[in-house]
């Protein structure tokens, strides 16, 4: 049973609207292994198009698509470059390493999310049949709410083609980096070969991710998506969420930054919780560990889900939580602080 009144866990609890809903019902389908269903071919190049690239394939989910990226990009015992925790190395159950023989090469992260520029450039594997091969870079962002700044990502994209290694962008939420840095997405995603963006997370579709990129590589995720079983049939159902997503819920993505930003000014007033002000949609908090555990307890009991406990919370802000849902939040937050 759900008793939950406020879901701040995350950006992927969002319900399909009435809107979305009424699209979705009335999708023109066919067979899409055939390339028979107008709906999803009409998302892949609508995807194409915005991100300024050659081709698109929308795949169940945003794991898949990064591991498509992956395996597209990498040959067996290649090896890629990625952040300690960027989620395709951390949080996608070794995925690359165990379905396309990929190994990776994690660096750590610096105080601001990015990864240094030197340490990219020392784990570049020397052309030697010791060494397994360097083959792509894969950068997040946004990455934990934050928008790392284009600099940053022009920064790398010198050393991937000085180095003539492939570039990957794991932009589940890359339109939410574009709102919090003002930029559009083709910009954003200019200099990368591969692309994969959420439709499921804050553009509040029931499923979905696209990759975007280079022609050889989408051929070649065409293949690897059948390989893993990812190929669907009447998906224009589900690509016309997000084609109805990518004209209602993109610019509305401020509205959640906003929101984020409102919830963390009135979190911050209460010095026990460190808050780190957001970027985007993603609010963490630390509590200081006495009252941790009562915290916690009490936003349960108030119907105000948020992920994670003791001490590391997180609060996501999305298209299901309104002003009245951040006033909601609050409320229980002096409640417990101030006893009314
Ligand atoms: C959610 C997420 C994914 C994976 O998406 P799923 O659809 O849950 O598989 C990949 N990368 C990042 C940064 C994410 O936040």
């Amino acid at each position: 049973m759900n008793t939950i009144r406020y879901d701040f866990r995350s950006d992927t609890v969002t319900r399909p609207s009435a809107g979305m809903r009424a699209a979705m019902a009335e999708a023109e389908v066919g067979d899409d292994v055939f390339r028979d269903d107008p709906t999803v071919l009409q998302l892949e190049q609508r995807m194409a198009a915005m991100l300024g690239k050659d081709d698109a394939i929308y795949v169940p989910s945003g794991t898949q698509s990064n591991l498509l990226a992956l395996m597209s990009h990498c040959g067996r015992g290649d090896e890629y470059i990625a952040g300690q925790d960027a989620h395709l190395y951390s949080h996608e159950a070794g995925g690359a390493a165990v379905l396309g023989s990929i190994q990776p090469q994690p660096i750590a992260h610096q105080a601001d999310g990015t990864m240094a520029l030197g340490d990219i450039e020392a784990a570049i594997k020397p052309d030697d049949h010791h060494y397994a091969r360097t083959t792509v870079i894969a950068l997040e962002n946004t990455f934990g709410g934050r928008a790392l700044p284009m600099a940053y990502m022009n920064a790398v994209a010198e050393i991937a083609q000085r180095r003539a290694l492939g570039f990957h962008l794991d932009g589940a939420r890359a339109f939410n980096a574009c709102a919090a840095l003002g930029t559009d997405i083709k910009s954003f995603t200019a200099a990368f070969d591969t692309v994969s963006i959420c439709l499921s997370k804050g553009l509040g579709a029931p499923v979905g991710s696209v990759l975007v990129g280079r022609q050889d590589l989408i051929d070649k995720a065409r293949r690897h998506r059948k390989m893993l079983g990812g190929s669907m049939r009447q998906s224009g159902i589900l690509a016309a969420a997000g084609l109805y997503a990518l004209d209602h819920n993109v610019a509305r993505l401020a509205d959640d930054h906003r929101r984020a930003k409102r919830l963390a000014e009135g979190l911050a007033a209460y010095p026990a919780l460190k808050v780190v002000t957001p970027d985007t949609n993603i609010i963490f908090v630390d509590a200081d560990k006495d009252i941790a555990e009562r915290f916690d307890a009490a936003m349960a009991a108030a119907g105000v889900g948020i992920l994670g406990t003791y001490g590391k919370q997180r609060w996501v802000t999305h298209i299901d939580i309104d002003d009245d849902a951040i006033d909601g939040a609050l409320a229980a937050v002096v409640a417990f602080f101030e006893g009314k």
